[in-house]
């Protein structure tokens, strides 16, 4: 329970940050607000030489809507999130953990964590979200279904920070989270996150369907989501298109839950967020 030793900065500036990363090389890490890379590095799962702390960093924090979308802050909190009306984003964030991890936890070390059974990534991938990156090589952009490449694998480079997380704002879009645990503050065995746009005359005019922890990265229910583009939003075309749910997916098995019984979750899930989704 007590990490091996490392030194300790905390920068006043991006350019002092990214300089940080850049001398520790593989074995510097940042840490934002502390509640995955902490119990890591106690469980001695991680061991960073150097520890970069974020918390003095300017222009990381803050959420502002312009131009149709949200612009959220890496070092924004899980609470901050969740209290923000930020729609999905924020359904989403209030069912992470409980208040302590919450009031800690920030939605840029979530993303850069990439942890499939974290609640925020799929949210960003249905909403075809995007994040900035900033590094020696400079500023850059990496679309929501580039960044998680595999478990814990981002394509965040050692010496990039996550500075900004952008989240089109889906006006018009009904939305609803659905998470499985077994108690309120666990980690998802499956989640669910639905958008649907109703066309003119009640039918889908367009459906985007995110799961969390089946797969070693976020998915899209991409079957699910063709299946219903189009169609009626009655409960019989919402449950043929959730029966889909878990085409395509290789869901983990862990402590909880075997693949079959999350593909299960993932199918029940999908048509209660859909149902809530799509309720007028
Ligand atoms: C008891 C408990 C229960 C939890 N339950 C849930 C849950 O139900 N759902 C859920 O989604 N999460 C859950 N979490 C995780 C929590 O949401 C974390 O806050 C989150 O995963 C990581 O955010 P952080 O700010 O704490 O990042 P940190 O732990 O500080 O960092 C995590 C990783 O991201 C990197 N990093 C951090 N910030 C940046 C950045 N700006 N740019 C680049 N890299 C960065 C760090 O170097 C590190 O590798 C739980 C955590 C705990 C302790």
């Amino acid at each position: 329970m007590i990490p091996s030793a490392f030194d300790y900065v905390a920068p006043e500036s991006l350019d002092e940050t990214i300089a940080a990363l850049r001398e520790g090389g593989e074995d510097a890490k940042l840490l934002a607000g502390g509640h995955s890379l902490l119990p890591l590095m106690k469980l001695r799962l991680a061991a960073p030489t150097l520890v970069v702390d974020l918390r003095r960093v300017p222009g990381l924090t803050g959420i502002e809507r312009a131009n149709g979308a949200f612009r959220i802050g890496a070092m924004a909190t899980h609470h901050q999130v969740a209290t923000g009306g930020l729609g999905l984003a924020s359904a989403a964030a209030a069912r992470i953990a409980d208040q302590q991890v919450r009031n800690r936890g920030t939605i840029g070390g979530s993303l850069a964590h990439g942890d499939t059974a974290a609640d925020m990534p799929a949210v960003l991938l249905a909403c075809e979200g995007e994040v900035m990156v900033r590094g020696s090589g400079g500023e850059r952009t990496i679309g929501a279904s580039d960044l998680f490449q595999d478990y814990l694998t981002t394509a965040i480079g050692p010496d990039e920070v996550l500075t900004e997380v952008r989240l089109p704002s889906m006006d018009g879009y009904g939305f609803a989270y659905q998470k499985f645990n077994r108690r309120t503050e666990d980690w998802a065995m499956v989640g669910v996150c639905a958008l649907v746009k109703k066309a003119g005359d009640g039918s889908c005019e367009d459906v985007r369907i995110g799961l969390t922890h089946m797969g070693s990265t976020p998915r899209r229910a991409s079957a699910a989501e063709q299946a219903l583009r189009g169609q009626g939003l009655d409960r019989d075309s919402i449950g043929r298109a959730a029966e889909q749910a878990a085409e395509g997916t290789d869901p983990p098995s862990d402590l909880n839950a075997t693949p079959d019984y999350k593909r299960h979750l993932a199918r029940v899930l999908t048509r209660r967020a859909l149902e809530e989704a799509a309720s007028p």
